[in-house]
Parts: C-alpha cells; sequence; structure tokens
C-alpha cells in the first residue's frame, strides 16, 4: 500500500481483505470477462440489457432544455414515479420528497450511515452479509459489531442482537431479502426485532436507526409476500437500488425512502441531503433520473431467474451437493464438498466454472452461485460441478 493512503485505508484494505483477493488473486481475477466462461461469481448481466432499459435511455438522451443536464438533486417526477411504485407495492403512503435518489444501495449506505452516525458509534451488522457492510460501517468511521444469524436457518438471532447492542449503538443493517442466504425474514423476526431495538433506543436514551438494504425486495421467487422490516420499526430508513431489478449494476440508480411512519423526517431528509452532497454528489446522474419513470416498472424474468435456480438446485442435490432453495435474491448457497471452500472454488475454475467462496461473505465451508448466468452456461457447467464433487469426494 502506498506511503501516501491514510491509515483509514489501511485498515479499510484489512477489512476488505479476502474480497481483495478474490477480485486481485484469484482464477476469476485472471479470467474475468474473457470469453466462454461459466461465471457464476457475481450478480453481474450475462445478456444483453433489456430492449425497454436502452429504450428508455435513448427517449431520454436528447435534452428536451437547457438545464436537461445540469447538476441534479433528486429530480421531481423520479421521486413521483418512485413513491407512486413503492406506495403501491407496500400499501403505505411514500411522498415524493421522501424519495432520495442515489448511486444505487451502495451509495445509499454510505449516506445513511454518514447522516444517522458520529464517529466511534457502534453498528451492527449482520453476518453472513454483502461482503461491503463492515468497510462501509469502517469508512463512516464507526465500529462495525458483527451478529451472527442462527445457525442452520439463517434467520436474525434476536438475542444476540440484544446482547451486542451497547449505549454507543447507533444503527444497525439489514438486508431482506438476503445476500447471500436468500431468506426473506419472517414477520414474527421482523416484529421481535422492532421490539429489541425500541427497547434497547429507550434504556439508552438514543434511538437506534435500522437500515433495510431492500436491494433484492423484487427478486423474489415463488409469488411469496415480501415484508419490509420497515413496517416494524419507525426508525427505518429503506435502501433500494434498480440494479437487481433492471439488471443493470453498472448504470447507478437507487434511493433512500424515507417511510411514512418515521418520526421527525424534515430533519432526516436534510440530514440526509447533506451526507448525499458530501459523499462526493451521491445522486444518480441526469439521465437515469429523467428514464427513472419508465424504468420503474421494468424488471428483469423473475419467472425465467427461478426457472434457473429450480433447474440448478435439482441438479446440483441430484450430484449430491447439498443446498436450500433461496425464497429470494440471485443466489444459491451449496455447502462445498472441500472443507476449504476456496481450494474447492479454484477446482471449480480449473473446469472453468467460476464461483464465489463462502469465506469472502463470512461463511467458510459453502460457497456462493449467482443466477445472473446465463442458460447455456448452466447447461454446459453442469457437468463440471459433478466431477469436481467427484474429485473433491
Ligand atoms: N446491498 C446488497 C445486499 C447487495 O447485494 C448489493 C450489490 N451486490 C448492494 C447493496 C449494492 O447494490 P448496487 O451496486 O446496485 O448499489
Amino acid at each position: 500500500m502506498s506511503g501516501l493512503a491514510s491509515r483509514r485505508i489501511q485498515q479499510l484494505s484489512q477489512v476488505l481483505w479476502p474480497v481483495y483477493r478474490f477480485f486481485s488473486d484469484s482464477s476469476y481475477a485472471r479470467h474475468q470477462g474473457q470469453p466462454g466462461l461459466y461465471d457464476f461469481a457475481i450478480g453481474n448481466p450475462h445478456e444483453l440489457a433489456l430492449p425497454q432499459f436502452v429504450g428508455a435511455l435513448q427517449r431520454q438522451l436528447e435534452p428536451r432544455h437547457n438545464h436537461w443536464y445540469a447538476y441534479p438533486d433528486s429530480l421531481p417526477e423520479a421521486r413521483a414515479a418512485a413513491a407512486q411504485a413503492l406506495s403501491q407495492r407496500r400499501g403505505a403512503a411514500f411522498a415524493p420528497e421522501d424519495i432520495l435518489l442515489t448511486n444505487g444501495a451502495f451509495a445509499a449506505l454510505a449516506v445513511a450511515l454518514t447522516a444517522v452516525t458520529d464517529p466511534g458509534d457502534e453498528v451492527i451488522f449482520i453476518s453472513p452479509p454483502w461482503f461491503f457492510y463492515e468497510a462501509l460501517i469502517v469508512a463512516a468511521g464507526c465500529v462495525p459489531v458483527r451478529v451472527k444469524v442462527t445457525p442452520g436457518t439463517f434467520d436474525l438471532d434476536l438475542e444476540a442482537i440484544a446482547a451486542a447492542i451497547s449505549p454507543r449503538t447507533s444503527a444497525i443493517l439489514v438486508n431482506s431479502p438476503n445476500n447471500p442466504t436468500g431468506l426473506i425474514y419472517p414477520p414474527e423476526t421482523l416484529a421481535g426485532l422492532g421490539q429489541v431495538l425500541a427497547q434497547a433506543g429507550a434504556r439508552n436514551g438514543r434511538p437506534i436507526t435500522l437500515l433495510s438494504d431492500e436491494a433484492y425486495s423484487r427478486i423474489i421467487y415463488d409469488g411469496r409476500p415480501y415484508h419490509s422490516p420497515t413496517a416494524y420499526y419507525a426508525n427505518s430508513l429503506l435502501l433500494y437500488t434498480y440494479g437487481k431489478t433492471l439488471l443493470t449494476p453498472g448504470q447507478r440508480l437507487g434511493y433512500i425512502a424515507l417511510p411514512p411512519d418515521l418520526p421527525d423526517r424534515a430533519a432526516l431528509r436534510d440530514a440526509l441531503f447533506l451526507a448525499q452532497l458530501i459523499n462526493g454528489y451521491a445522486f444518480p446522474n441526469a439521465l437515469l433520473q429523467h428514464a427513472l419513470p419508465e424504468l420503474e416498472s421494468v424488471s428483469i424474468d423473475i419467472v425465467h431467474l427461478q426457472h434457473k435456480r429450480d433447474w440448478m438446485v435439482a441438479a446440483l442435490r441430484q450430484m449430491g451437493y447439498e443446498l436450500h432453495s433461496p425464497q429470494g435474491t440471485f443466489y444459491l448457497l451449496p455447502r462445498s464438498p472441500q472443507a476449504d471452500d476456496w481450494a474447492f472454488s479454484e477446482r471449480l475454475a480449473a473446469k472453468n466454472i467460476y464461483v464465489l467462496p463462502g469465506t469472502v461473505v463470512e461463511l467458510p465451508g459453502y460457497f456462493r452461485i449467482s443466477l445472473t448466468a446465463n442458460d447455456e452456461m448452466i447447461e454446459q457447467a453442469l457437468p463440471g460441478f459433478a466431477a469436481a464433487l467427484a474429485e473433491a469426494g
């Protein structure tokens, strides 16, 4: 690391070490992007973007007035479209001014952490996590406090969360449907979580903010209902990205929504706006905002994604892999047939199959498969999955 790098960046490079290793020093790092890979490593697209997506951008490209490409904060038409759609899906009245548009959920997380925490505060995150949570907490100057899920069910461990809260706790990150476990937290768990947070906040004389990462809330299978953690606790912020629903993570679009029950909304809106400015102008680019009203109703084919889930789960189980069927998200989470999931991932890579080792998501002994791989990749990779299992056996 450069001598110019700050101590914070040095700490971040340690926190991100497993992620960094995977993206810089693995077979995936060496082969990523080459043609002919069976790429199940991360939630990237392996088909052309939806024509509705491309069409929406094309229709907004030509400027309609002099300010078309001026600095945008959250543009009114985009806020209104997002608020209306969210209200309809959730049966709660989200106001347009309570939608703050961000560069995806990544920025929404950074902005929300800046707005509701002070340096030195503790922020709870759930393990296994999305692999950037801990780093984002450190980057906000806070102390990450890891709480593991209940083994076996992957559900939130409410007792462990209650025990992890201290007077310095200012926020908790919750992600449902969960990356990597695919679980939608059930209403009973969320009601319990709401109680734990409310009681601890009252006891400590300081409310805890629930940051609800709902990146995959529209990637749900079997017609299941979605239960937003924000519906069970008033001090909640809802974070969303269109990057999953549209499968265009390279076009950064998302938002922070302040739910209608959130107290003191005007002051928090201001705090978030300020946090957006100082986080490097964390607003989506003008073109994406102009296109948002059209993009809001567009989605990748969830039925097809579910078909890929069912196909791969059945095929892998038949080979002898142990895995559950996720309720939502892009991800399958088989047990690694070798205790060393990194070594098993490299064994698959030798067959041109790329997956994410479980250690990268704090889940040693597993590996993660992204269902964004296309049908051809799945079909051609299945014999390789079987052969790797046999070799490891
Ligand atoms: N949260 C979770 C749980 C994710 O899986 C991701 C992306 N992998 C993000 C946030 C960030 O989403 P985006 O890159 O669209 O901002």
